[in-house]
């Protein structure tokens, strides 16, 4: 699979933009998920663009919870694409112009080997992805906590990998037995976390590819 980084604190690609906020999408198979959406949506289409992404053929959009900077591009993106299938946290009113919408609370099944923690307490959701390798587990600011969101996912089997925002996370032993963390977003101890773990730490930013087998 792949999760191509679109919308984050910083750049990794030349002609991309940086701003606070998070998007990435998720290719697995010929299924493609558009993880969140950033905070402006002229920064998230602009990011598209420049990865040769038409947002127009992604048939999915995942929001993990209702933060402006997770949700700001979702009503011009719905705009260009009306058809797109928004799963959203429970806690999270449903974009106006979304034809399909799927609010989950419990712990979810997207397809075959794609997960939803369900909302977990911090009103947000993680995607989790099964592939041979182990898990890839996915989250925007991790509100409820690292530790909560990998049990959560867990149960799907072992976590072999972590991205996104993983905010005030310090809790550093847990990401011991991963094989791949990309801490981006408000992660606030991003150098740490490199530190601790320079043979699976990579850093983020906008334009960023993570090809995990
Ligand atoms: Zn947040
Ligand atoms: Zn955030």
């Amino acid at each position: 699979m792949q999760v191509t980084l679109v919308y984050d604190n910083e750049v990794w690609q030349e002609g991309l933009q940086a701003d606070w906020g998070f998007a990435c999408l998720v290719q697995e198979g010929d299924r493609r998920i558009l993880f969140d959406t950033g905070a402006q949506s002229s920064i998230l289409l602009h990011n598209l663009e420049k990865l040769n992404l038409d947002p127009r053929t992604i048939p999915e959009v995942f929001i993990s919870h209702g933060h402006w900077d997770h949700i700001g591009g979702l009503a011009d993106l719905l705009k260009l694409n009306p058809a797109i299938k928004v799963y959203l946290p429970h806690s999270c009113p449903a974009p106006p112009g979304a034809a399909q919408v799927v609010r989950i609370q419990d712990p979810y099944q997207l397809q075959e080997n794609i997960f939803s923690t369900g909302e977990l307490p911090g009103n947000e959701q993680s995607l989790v992805v099964q592939t041979g390798g182990g898990l890839v587990v996915i989250c925007g600011c991790s509100h409820p906590g690292v530790g909560t969101i990998l049990q959560a996912a867990s149960k799907h089997g072992k976590v072999s990998a972590l991205i996104g925002g993983l905010h005030g996370f310090k809790e550093f032993d847990l990401l011991e037995d991963l094989k791949l963390v990309c801490p981006c977003h408000c992660t606030q101890y991003i150098a740490d976390i490199m530190q601790l773990y320079p043979e699976t730490a990579v850093p983020g930013g906008a334009g960023k590819v993570l090809v995990i087998e």
